[in-house]
């Protein structure tokens, strides 16, 4: 169910265990090969998929399009604002969404720029609303299991307009891939302690723009392997991963409640 297409008086049938899940992405820059609003795309992207696979149980609300992108500036076209200011704006989101009385919300990010916020803001709503059940979930890591086989470029092959974004733009919107544009492996290492990708995480998280990740190219991993049919493989398993989270949810009991002073 898709939540601006509903009435308001729509909303008396709907079972407020019902998961909602506020999809956020990002407006920029994608690389000489792919548009600014790939982010956007893919979210909506596996949205729409779920929603026809198991769309009666779970809620989505509109997506938050311009969140956190500073390291992306350096690149014409990106939009951004700031933490503070994405943080107050999605979480009077929620609070609308809790106010109607539903308790279950999944974040659904598809940018690596929200991935810290999005926790502190899964955080926050946690624990200002006890009786909440709050995820974030990004794609990448919630499939990561059933994605990593799916990897053919060498190591950094897959961080940012990458083998796998590309793969699921081919998919879901072949006319915005400009092909010709694409090349082959562009990052830029640093120490191997900071070293990570979409699958594999730092050690220890060394702050770098994705002006200096990707030596100015603007796409950090190997795009030149991305495939639709790896697309599609793609969506299955972010999809797959998405409906357990919903399920598991929509039929999970109440948080424990804690005792007033935190005595046991
Ligand atoms: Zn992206």
């Amino acid at each position: 169910m898709i939540w601006d297409t509903l009435t308001t008086t729509d909303f008396a049938g709907i079972d407020r265990r019902t998961p909602v899940i506020l999809p956020i992405a990002a407006v920029e820059q994608h690389g000489p090969h792919l548009p600014l609003s790939v982010d956007c795309d893919i979210g909506r992207h596996f949205v729409r998929q779920a929603e026809t696979q198991f769309g009666t149980e779970m809620l989505v609300l509109p997506q938050v399009q311009v969140a956190c992108s500073q390291h992306h500036m350096d690149f014409a076209g990106t939009l951004t604002v700031r933490p503070e200011t994405f943080l107050t704006y999605a979480a009077d989101l929620l609070e609308s969404v809790i106010a109607h009385g539903f308790d279950r919300i999944v974040i659904f990010n598809s940018h690596g720029g929200n991935q810290a916020i999005g926790r502190v803001l899964a955080d926050k709503m946690g624990t200002s609303h006890r009786h909440c059940h709050v995820v974030m979930a990004t794609w990448w890591t919630l499939a990561a299991a059933e994605l990593t086989p799916l990897q053919e470029s060498a190591r950094g092959g897959i961080s940012h307009a990458c083998e796998f974004e590309t793969s699921v733009m081919m998919l879901a919107h072949p006319e915005k891939v400009r092909t010709d544009q694409i090349t082959g492996m562009s990052h830029v290492t640093t120490h191997e302690w900071a070293q990570e990708d979409m699958l594999n995480g730092a050690r220890a998280s060394l702050f770098r723009t994705m002006y200096e990740k990707s030596g100015g190219t603007g796409t950090v991993g190997d795009a030149s392997t991305a495939s639709a049919k790896k697309g599609e493989r793609i969506t299955d398993a972010v999809v797959g991963a998405l409906e357990i989270v919903v399920r598991d949810l929509k039929s999970a009991g109440p948080r424990v409640a804690a005792v007033p002073g935190g005595q046991a």
